[in-house]
């Protein structure tokens, strides 16, 4: 398995739509090692989740997983999931904020509101179809990579872009009026 380079704001590959896989192709070595690679790269930086395009490959695939997660102390536990092809279908709209960061957008957060209750539904790495009712900060993390597929990044998402924060400063300062 390999580290791969993450693609940082700025770089066209982030702002692409990606392509859906074709179910035929998830057993190909190719798709296969991509999820490896893309679990240890997500691993390695102590991301919440990663998308294929932030590694070059604009590809509707995406992997998330949180367990005591350095950058996301308190965060909820969230098992390894690899998704292919995801789809998002919002159960409640009601809107929840959340402080994001992003491999892409490295040593940074922002502020961001997205609906509190959604099904999460794609293709696992074998191909069979899975579907997950998340809620809080797990929600969150399956939007945000699910953007990174349509070319969005949170940035986009931010309401208000005066929240936007190095890290240091954020942990120094997160009591800050939103
Ligand atoms: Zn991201």
């Amino acid at each position: 398995m390999a580290i791969l380079k993450v693609a940082r704001l700025g770089h066209p590959v982030l702002r692409e739509v990606a392509a859906s896989v074709e179910p035929i192709d998830i057993q190909t070595p190719k798709i296969q090692s991509l999820i490896d690679d893309m679990i240890s790269t997500m691993r390695e930086y102590n991301g919440a989740g990663l998308a294929a395009p932030q590694v070059h490959e604009p590809l509707r695939v995406v992997v998330f997983e949180v367990k005591d997660n350095p950058r996301y102390p308190d965060a909820p536990t969230l098992p390894l999931t690899v998704a292919i092809n995801p789809q998002i279908d919002i159960v409640d709209k009601t809107r929840q904020g959340n402080w994001e960061g992003c491999l892409s957008i490295p040593g940074m957060r922002g502020y961001v509101e997205r609906p509190h209750s959604i099904i999460f539904s794609a293709l696992d790495r074998y191909g069979v179809r899975f579907s997950l009712s998340l809620t809080g900060f797990s929600a969150t993390v399956a939007q945000h990579e699910c953007d990174h597929l349509d070319g969005k990044l949170y940035v986009d998402r931010m309401e208000n872009l005066s929240t936007l924060s190095f890290v240091d400063e954020f942990n120094r300062f997160q009591g800050l009026d939103k």
